[in-house]
């Protein structure tokens, strides 16, 4: 964090800047080695967050603070102070046409597969997550009139670079988006994108029809790789009752219609609601079971890991179930919700429940 400031102060070049990054990135590989993961990832040390790392990559996007999105109004002002959202995010906004002219992720992959044997999960953005926050009506409409359009020529880049990935030997292919759950609680994160880029959300069935058929379109036919989908609330430092909440069931009709391999769910947080809304839905799909919240300072036990997984296993076969912490240790690079030791811990706690669940098994 201090090189990417002294980086953006022009006090050190890029190549010393990237050495940093190098260093971070396999510092996460062996912390997560020792703690006995099976596959790993880079710990998205080169990105400011999970979001934005598409705006650095991808031309025709720039990169603004969601402050100066809010153009002074009052409302917007307010509803950023109420959800505690740190001032520093920017929002990858679109500009002019969207271009891969390089990867997105491959050259991450690239390095990661240089420094560890295991299998390696690279994540990118969902194409209904990014039309709904890279869409604004002052800065995009003159690029792509609607969200739609844009949406389009989003699910062609993204698309490319899964299969760019798989072909460069990544395991897993996780596309993030929190965003899906927004249409449940229209009246709160919602409700904040539409007033921050100032669009209209349609019905919730027409919203999650949406986001299915976009990441649909984004990943169907693309076999030899495990793709998969994470849907969160979102995680930033704000207290549990400001974070978006709920329970996985009314989505989870949607949920079960997109074609990944692997649904990656919270189900550590309370606020995530309990793994039985599978009891109406059985599924083949593979479960990425969160057991660890990464928000709560205090280091789980394997043995309450172990009760969660037991839960899963009423709903789920065994080969079904990978553990999983409920979502990164720190969603963006200035808003971290657990350290690294803390971090550590919690993941030893994880592969530990997972040796005892396997023995149950063997
Ligand atoms: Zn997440």
């Amino acid at each position: 964090m201090q090189a990417f400031e002294e980086f953006e102060a022009k006090r050190i070049p890029h190549a010393v800047l990237k050495s940093y990054m190098d260093d971070a990135v396999k510092v996460a590989l062996k912390d997560q080695e020792a703690a006995g993961i099976d596959i790993v990832s880079d710990g998205e040390q080169r990105r400011f967050s999970f979001l934005v790392v598409i705006a650095e990559k991808l031309h025709g996007f720039e990169l603004m603070n969601v402050i100066e999105l809010a153009r002074g109004r009052r409302e917007v002002l307010s509803m950023i102070d109420r959800m505690m959202l740190p001032k520093t995010v920017p929002q990858p906004i679109v500009t002019r046409k969207i271009r891969r002219d390089r990867p997105i992720a491959v050259d991450e992959l690239a390095f990661a597969k240089q420094h560890t044997q295991k299998a390696i999960k690279v994540a990118l953005p969902s194409p209904y997550m990014l039309a709904w926050q890279a869409w604004d009506y002052q800065h995009t409409k003159k690029a792509y009139p609607s969200p739609e359009e844009l949406a389009d020529d989003l699910v062609r880049v993204l698309r490319r670079e899964i299969i760019a990935l798989r072909d460069a030997g990544a395991s897993f292919i996780q596309l993030d988006d929190p965003t899906i759950q927004n249409p449940l609680n229209p009246e709160k994160y919602m409700k904040f994108l539409s007033a921050l880029l100032g669009r209209r959300p349609k019905s919730m069935k027409e919203e999650l029809n949406w986001a299915v058929e976009l990441i649909n379109d984004t990943v169907k036919g693309i076999g030899n790789v495990t793709v998969g989908l994470h849907v969160c609330r979102g995680n930033w430092p704000a207290p549990e009752e400001i974070l978006p909440k709920g329970a996985y069931g009314p989505i989870l009709p949607w949920l079960l219609e997109v074609k990944v391999n692997q649904l990656v769910l919270e189900f550590a947080t309370p606020r995530a609601g309990p793994v039985d809304v599978f009891k109406d839905y059985p599924t083949e799909k593979q479960l990425g079971l969160g057991v660890i919240d990464v928000k709560n300072k205090e280091v789980e036990t394997p043995k309450i890991v172990v009760s969660r997984v037991k839960r899963a296993l009423r709903y789920f076969d065994e080969h079904q179930i990978y553990l999983n912490p409920d979502c990164g240790f720190a969603s963006g690079r200035t808003w971290p919700v657990a350290d690294r030791e803390i971090a550590f811990r919690k993941l030893r706690a994880m592969t530990e429940a997972a040796r005892v669940v396997r023995a149950e098994f063997a």
